[in-house]
């Protein structure tokens, strides 16, 4: 009889408990959001990544000299940095950007290739709708038609960016050499 009620009560206990926690969540305000019916008013955080852009000025102007080092450093083969050799008015060769092909589909958005980029080119927004019904939509080309490398003087603010994790340090150009540098609208093909 006396472990009858001491079953009872713990029990009891027990129920009483979780309806404490119940009734504790039921009041806390909402973090959940409506979607899509509170689509363009929705809180997504700053730090989420959601896809890679390449930054452009208001006249159509870039940062990104093409070196190939975002693409070194990036693990799955999602960035294919293409360019040309050209030649100044000076007589000097010159690297200049053709395009700038991102896989968005391969992406690990380890954020790697903008914490190796020396010219802070790129970054990652947080734009969330990223679902498309073909995978060939996920190609994009992130330097817009018509920009061109940014003249002297100009360049973005390095963005503040986590400490890299242990053993994700990029490489720099020369092989085998480490860095701990840190760090619009993409096109389709
Ligand atoms: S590391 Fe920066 S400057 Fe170099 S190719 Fe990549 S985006 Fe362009
Ligand atoms: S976030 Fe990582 S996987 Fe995605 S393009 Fe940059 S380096 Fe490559």
């Amino acid at each position: 009889m006396a472990n009858y009620f001491s079953n009872f009560f713990h029990a009891l206990k027990s129920l009483l408990i979780g309806m404490k926690t119940t009734l504790k969540i039921f009041f806390r305000k909402k973090t959940t959001e409506r979607y899509p019916e509170k689509r363009g008013r929705l809180h997504v955080s700053e730090r989420y990544r959601g896809r890679l852009e390449m930054i452009h000025t208001p006249d159509n102007h870039h940062f990104c000299v093409a070196c190939g080092i975002c693409q070194m450093n990036c693990p799955n083969g999602t960035l294919n940095v293409e360019s040309r050799m050209e030649t100044d008015a000076q007589g000097r060769k010159t690297r200049v950007l053709t395009a700038y092909r991102y896989d968005l589909g391969r992406c690990l958005f380890c954020e790697l290739c903008v914490r190796s980029c020396p010219h802070h080119a790129i970054r990652f927004t947080n734009a969330y709708e990223n679902a498309v019904f073909t995978r060939a939509k996920l190609l994009l080309t992130l330097n817009r038609p018509g920009s061109s490398l940014k003249p002297k003087e100009e360049s973005p603010a390095a963005p503040a960016t986590p400490d890299a994790p242990s053993g994700d340090a990029p490489r720099t150009a020369e092989a085998g050499k480490t860095a701990a540098s840190p760090g619009a609208n993409p096109t389709e093909r």
